[in-house]
């Protein structure tokens, strides 16, 4: 490994095709990555939620590994613990579902961690800065390592219309106060006639904001609703649409802002890398088997997430994310992250 310049100029976008494991090898051994042998290398994933059949298989992320391993440094994979009960919530849940999926010690032969801590309560605050957030909270991982490799699962998302290496930055190692500051303006409305009263929502609701009457139909207190957006989504007769308390634009806003401020700090020794396969229409955080809406596209990588993720849309092309999520103006992250200056 060299310990010069990035090979990568920082507005510069590797890319290879395929959907394998040795397709990403190629890709990885293109990139001279700013790491200095023997520091520790953080790797962002996304292990999935119980249930969910659309996650990344651990082959990539120890493909990944066995890179670092070779570079000399100190690789380790990690998420976050989330907002909305299932099989992530806490870090004891959430190793657990990692297991479950294959993300074991041994198969990626490196620690597996929980970013936050086990309680989700590790969590440091820093600078914003734009519209929303004079200061972000996020996980404490962002000063416990000395580098990062931000490896996401490029796919759609129900209120970002597609989720890749912002997201992953933003939502991926926010702390769960500030996720819940980003989806705080979202609620849940009813479409009485859809609804078939089977009380998943309020089974499923971690703020005890949703209760189902015995002679009626459910209702949500707004109030007490933190906006993860969990009824909506697992909702098995889509009977549940979001009401925004604000314009949606302002959701991508934030999911920028955020990102933004986590990148401000491990920007200067981070990787990302984009895998554009099995590109389903929805999160990895939500239970379930997506349909796929475009080919698998191959990996993109470079050395800023706004540019991985522009050139990601640029292959697949904007189309399926739009017929998936109609009327989300996922646009507005890119357009707001060049107004604060969250560009190479
Ligand atoms: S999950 Fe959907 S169908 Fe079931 S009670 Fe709630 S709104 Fe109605
Ligand atoms: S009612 Fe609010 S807090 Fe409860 S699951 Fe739905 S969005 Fe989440």
């Amino acid at each position: 490994m060299r310990e010069s310049e990035p090979k990568i100029p920082t507005a510069d976008i590797l890319h290879v095709p395929g959907n394998s494991a040795e397709s990403l090898r190629c890709l990885l051994q293109d990139l001279s990555p700013p790491f200095t042998v023997g520091e520790s290398v953080g790797i962002k994933i996304h292990w999935g939620e119980r249930g969910n059949e659309g996650f990344l298989h651990p082959r990539y992320a120890r493909e990944i590994v066995r890179w670092l391993t070779e570079l000399g440094v100190r690789p380790f994979v990690f998420d976050t613990t989330v907002l909305y009960s299932g099989g992530r919530r806490s870090g004891e849940e959430s190793l657990k579902t990692a297991a479950e999926h294959g993300f074991t010690e041994a198969y990626l032969e490196c620690p597996v961690r929980i970013g936050d801590g086990m309680d989700g309560r590790d969590v440091v605050e820093i600078e914003g800065g734009g519209r929303h957030f004079p200061s972000v909270q996020a996980a404490s991982i962002l000063h416990k390592a000395d580098a990062f490799v931000i490896f996401s699962h490029f796919k759609g998302h129900m209120v970002s219309s597609f989720g890749g290496a912002i997201k992953n930055i933003s939502m991926g190692m926010a702390s769960r106060a500030q996720k819940q500051r980003m989806h705080a303006d979202a609620h849940p409305v009813l479409s009485r006639k859809r609804c078939i009263r089977c009380g998943l929502c309020v089974e499923v609701c971690p703020a005890g904001a949703a209760a189902m009457p015995a002679d009626g139909d459910p209702v949500y207190d707004l109030n007490a609703c933190i906006g993860c957006a969990q009824c909506i989504a697992l909702c098995p007769q889509s009977a549940l649409k979001i009401l925004w308390d604000t314009d949606i634009t302002v959701f991508q806003e934030k999911l920028v802002e955020t990102a933004a401020a986590i990148w401000r700090v491990i920007g200067p020794k981070t990787v990302i890398v984009n895998a554009l396969i099995r590109i389903v229409t929805e999160c990895d955080c939500l239970p379930g088997n997506h349909p796929v809406i475009a080919e698998d596209a191959g990996f993109v990588a470079g050395r800023h997430p706004v540019l991985v993720d522009e050139e990601s849309i640029r292959r697949i092309g904007a189309e399926p994310f739009d017929r998936a999520h109609a009327q989300i103006p996922w646009q507005r992250q890119f357009a707001y992250a060049r107004e604060i200056g969250f560009t190479p």
